[in-house]
Order: structure tokens, then C-alpha cells, then sequence
């Protein structure tokens, strides 16, 4: 049996509707924001409730909009987690602010208990990240937010589609950003990003940045870039909200599986804990395995399509050493990289593929 990592061909396997759609597109030539980014704006507002979404060309260049839009920059430092995608502290540095890496908790997500400590006069934000599509406890965050009079700038370039409580990561900071890379649960073909806010001001502001700077074609307000979602690409992201809770569905049915069927299987494994009422989109399926780089060549070898994000920490990248200042117990994340392990759980996956992924494990473990 194969179990596939990539679930992109069977994905776009039927697209009538976005051929359909994409014709008018051509026929119309509007190509430069215009009627369909627009719309695809609209529907993602209502899908989260917030005033304002304005989408960008990937999820990078939302977390650099975000953090822009703030006044982020040179003197200021930004607390994120060290068990991220690059994208998230490379935001930071291209604005010109000094990441503070900090460690994670036993969910893989930003240590809230570590985060006062790494407060001073010069810190700005927090970028909490729902890494592999959980989310940290925003709660506490907000509170730390709140009494240290900080911006909190959400990285949930993961987490369209998830719930913390009643609400959907992207809701709870200042100016928050979402990613469609294809790895990501609302994906387009190719990039697209989001930023989301319910400020007015910041939200004018952020249009005209991402467009140049351009109150109408012969003015512009200030020097600002070209951050543009492509219209042929709001299109895919439209018809992929459509799909959205349904995809979300069969992943948390197929991660259920999992943490069922291995949690207290062996010492050997670990499932993180899963909060109460929150949804994941388990972008990422993680666990921590021992003798995990074994084990990853006895699945793959097996037909399981296992990955690893990441095996190294963002602290310990050479980048790192020159551009961040990282707190000094970084102890989890790096135990953390030498044992998690990713495995498939996607939506077009069936119980059984499941089944054998656990058939494996126990094969792998003499269980
Ligand atoms: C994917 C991702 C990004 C970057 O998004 P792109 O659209 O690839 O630029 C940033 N942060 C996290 C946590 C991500 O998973």
C-alpha cells in the first residue's frame, strides 16, 4: 500500500469550475485585483468574521504587511518560537526588527510560559504561530499582550480552517497573516497569502502598500510595493473555501484514528495533547517517536510517505547566528527535532491507509 504525503493530484483532479470561472476571467481581463480577488476577499471575510481581509501574493508578504503596517522596524524585537517555518522570523528580519526565538511546549507550540521572560523596553510583538495548524493558547497570550502593553501580529498561515474555542486563529491579534501555499489547508496553485484586521486605519494602509502606494493612477500617497494576489489564483482559493470544512472534516477524522490507535500504544511514542473544542487543520500530523530516523526509513521503505518539520530549530541555523537573539533553554523544540515525525493524514486518505500506517508502527516497534 502507498500512503501519499502529496495530495495536490488528486486536488485538482476535477476542475470544471475553476476552468469555468477562469475563462470569464480571460474573457474579462481583469487581471490586476479587479472583480475576482475582490470577491474572493469578500467570501473569506464572512468565512472569518473580520473587517477586513486584503490578500497578498503568499503568506511571507502578509506577515511582512502585517508587521509593516505596524511600524515595525530597525530597534524593534519580535517574539516568535523557534519551531516555525522560516517565513515567520524571516518577516521579522526583512523589516528590519531582531527576532527573539523562544522555545515551544509539548504541543509544538510557542512555551507561553516563556514569553515573559523575553519581554523588555524594546520588544514590540508577538508572532504566535499555529504551527502545523494548532494553535498556541491565545488566551494567555493576549493577557501577557495586554499587561505588557505589546502587538500581537498571528502567524496562522496554517490555521485556515481551525477553531481555538469559538474563534478562528487570524481573529485574535492586531494584524494577523494566513497563507494558500499548497501545503497549507486552503491552498491555491502556486501562492497566495492574506492579512486580516479589524482596523480600519491599518487595513487602508495596507491596500495601498501592497498596491505601490497608489491612491488612483496618477497619485500615489507613499513608496509602497507590489504585494497583488493574481485573480487566477482568488478563483482557486474560492472554489477551495468551498471545500473547506469538508477537507477539515476527513483530516480530523483520519488524525482521531491516529491519536487513538498510538497514544499509550509504547513509551516509545508520543501524541501531543489535543485541547478541548479546538479544531486543527492538521496541516502537519505530528508526534514524537523514538529511534525516529529508523523508523522513518522503515515507513518510507513501507510506502508511508513520512516527513520531518523540521530536524533542525530555526535557532540553530547559521541565519540565525548573525540576525536573532534566542533565549537560552531552547530545550524542547531541540529534543523535538531529533524524534517528531509527520505523517500523512490528509483528506484523501481512507481508514484504511490509517489502519496500515499503525500496522507499521507496530510492526516497526515489535508491538
Ligand atoms: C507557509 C508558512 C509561511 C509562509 O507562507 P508562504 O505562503 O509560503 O510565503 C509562514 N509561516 C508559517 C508558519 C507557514 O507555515
Amino acid at each position: 500500500m502507498k500512503v501519499f504525503y502529496n495530495y495536490l493530484p488528486n486536488e485538482f483532479s476535477d476542475i470544471e469550475k475553476i476552468l469555468n470561472d477562469w475563462q470569464k476571467l480571460i474573457k474579462s481581463s481583469d487581471f490586476t485585483l479587479g472583480k475576482y480577488v475582490l470577491d474572493f476577499e469578500n467570501k473569506f471575510k464572512k468565512f472569518l468574521n473580520v473587517k477586513h481581509c486584503i490578500s497578498t501574493n503568499n503568506g511571507t508578504d502578509a506577515l511582512i504587511l502585517a508587521l509593516k503596517s505596524l511600524g515595525i522596524g530597525p530597534g524593534d524585537q519580535v517574539i516568535t518560537v523557534t519551531n516555525t517555518f522560516y517565513a515567520t522570523v524571516g518577516a521579522i528580519v526583512a523589516v528590519g526588527a531582531t527576532p527573539i526565538l523562544i522555545d515551544c511546549d509539548e504541543r509544538f507550540q510557542i512555551n507561553v510560559k516563556r514569553i515573559e521572560e523575553a519581554i523588555n523596553i524594546k520588544t514590540k510583538a508577538i508572532i504566535p504561530v499555529h504551527w502545523g495548524g494548532a494553535s498556541p493558547d491565545m488566551e494567555a497570550i493576549m493577557d501577557i499582550s495586554i499587561k505588557h502593553n505589546i502587538l500581537v501580529v498571528e502567524d496562522a498561515c496554517m490555521g485556515i480552517g481551525a477553531l481555538v474555542g469559538q474563534k478562528a486563529p487570524g481573529t485574535f491579534g492586531k494584524v494577523n497573516a494566513f497563507s494558500m501555499h499548497p501545503l497549507k489547508s486552503l491552498n491555491v496553485m502556486g501562492d497566495g497569502g492574506m492579512v486580516v484586521t479589524n482596523d480600519d486605519h491599518l487595513a487602508c494602509w495596507i491596500k495601498k502598500y501592497r498596491n505601490h502606494g497608489m491612491i488612483d493612477r496618477d497619485h500615489i500617497e507613499f513608496w509602497g510595493v507590489n504585494m497583488r494576489l493574481q485573480p487566477l489564483q482568488a478563483i482557486v482559493a474560492s472554489h477551495r473555501l468551498d471545500e473547506l470544512n469538508n477537507t477539515i472534516e476527513k483530516r480530523n477524522f483520519n488524525a482521531a484514528y491516529l491519536d487513538k490507535n498510538l497514544r499509550g500504544l509504547s513509551e516509545n511514542i508520543q501524541i501531543p495533547l489535543r485541547i478541548k473544542g479546538n479544531i486543527e487543520t492538521f496541516a502537519l500530523y505530528m508526534a514524537l517517536f523514538d529511534k525516529r530516523d529508523e523508523l522513518k526509513d522503515f515507513l518510507i521503505s513501507k510506502g508511508v510517505e513520512v516527513k520531518i518539520h523540521y530536524p533542525i530549530p530555526l535557532h540553530k541555523q547559521t541565519a540565525a547566528q548573525q540576525d536573532c537573539l534566542c533565549s537560552k533553554d531552547l530545550k524542547i523544540s531541540e529534543d523535538q527535532a531529533n524524534k517528531l515525525l509527520t505523517i500523512p493524514v490528509h483528506q484523501y486518505l481512507q481508514i484504511e491507509h490509517m489502519q496500515y500506517v499503525v500496522e507499521k508502527i507496530k510492526e516497526f516497534y515489535n508491538i
